[in-house]
């Protein structure tokens, strides 16, 4: 097996080229400051900063689309065409999704509760997807503070709804990036394992079609089992030993000037049925049933107590 690394990385960013301040440039060189390894370009129905972007030899970025419609905003990562977006509507969406995979592309869903009009037109997901299976991705963290707010609530309600009907879907942290925030505040980042010691743009996608996230407030939170299985997997059923890493030292690189103390890790499965929980410094050991798991790590961050700091993507374990 090849050696998997984990990067920082923002999903979800917008430049001049659509309603953001930032030119592609100043973005660049934003998330570079930020210490992030990768970032997608997802302008508004645009791929117009596209060519400036191919320029950059040392981020890497993931060429992108949000598909901004009054029904959702939908992210396209990765197309090796133009899908045409403008007669997507709620009954044809499973039919737009296969024309992405067509064209190499993943699929993810932006903010799903976003409040929609008169705040952000189409920002909540109505489309009546019929088969989740064509997702590939979910933002269940989208911009910053508060973390544990009432939208992201709800879409991490609706993740675990999907995950215990059997769908594989990669949890995300979309900052939904427009300009260089003025007051610093709470953020996020996903973190993507990757093979290789330097992230490519063809990395960031495969971390994401394989299920390969965590999705950090600060540190770098994953388990591996005593088999080697890891974030993302598929396994069969039995006993395991999770151990996780909790990589503080990672936090600092985003100059968030809030502090982050990890305490406790709960394992969830099963529609949010905690399955087992520990302190951060020790292991589960549990018969693992088929289904899927994910971890979650809580803590204080700034003066709020008992917060959820970070939560990985599932491991996802079948029948013997
Ligand atoms: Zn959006
Ligand atoms: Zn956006």
């Amino acid at each position: 097996m090849k050696k998997l690394k984990w990067y920082p990385c923002e999903l979800h960013c917008h430049t001049i080229h659509s309603d953001g301040d930032f030119t592609v440039s100043e973005l660049i060189e934003t998330s570079k400051e930020r210490g992030l390894k990768g970032i997608c370009l997802t302008d508004h129905n645009t791929y117009s900063g596209r060519e400036e972007a191919a320029k950059e030899k040392e981020l890497a970025i993931l060429q992108g689309i949000e598909w901004t419609t009054y029904f959702g905003h939908m992210l396209v990562l990765g197309a090796d065409r133009f899908v045409e977006w403008r007669d997507a509507v709620p009954e044809n969406i499973d039919e737009k999704m296969k024309q992405v995979h067509a064209a190499g592309g993943l699929v993810g869903i932006a903010h799903p509760y976003q409040l929609g009009t008169p705040i952000c037109t189409g920002g909540r997901w109505d489309f009546k997807v019929k088969d989740f299976s064509l997702v590939n991705y979910m933002e269940i963290w989208s911009e910053g503070e508060p973390l544990m707010n009432s939208p992201n609530l709800r879409a991490r309600a609706w993740w675990h709804q999907l995950l215990s009907e059997g769908f594989r879907i990669a949890p995300t942290m979309g900052r939904d990036w427009h300009r260089k925030e003025r007051n610093k505040r709470k953020g996020a980042c996903t973190y993507l394992l990757c093979e290789g010691d330097e992230l490519t743009s063809k990395g960031i996608k495969d971390a994401i079609q394989k299920g390969r996230t965590s999705v950090s407030a600060g540190p770098l939170f994953y388990f591996e089992t005593d088999k080697g299985e890891t974030v993302g997997d598929e396994i069969e059923e039995g006993e395991r030993t999770f151990k996780f890493t909790v990589d503080s030292e990672r936090f600092d690189a985003f100059g968030f000037d809030y502090e982050v103390v990890p305490e406790r890790i709960v394992l969830y499965t099963d529609n949010l049925k905690a399955a087992a929980e520990c302190k951060i410094n020790e292991e589960i050991r549990t018969t693992l049933n088929k289904g899927y798991y994910t971890a979650e790590l809580y803590g204080r961050i700034g003066d709020d107590e008992n917060e959820l700091i970070a939560f990985t993507a599932p491991l996802y374990v079948k029948e013997k």
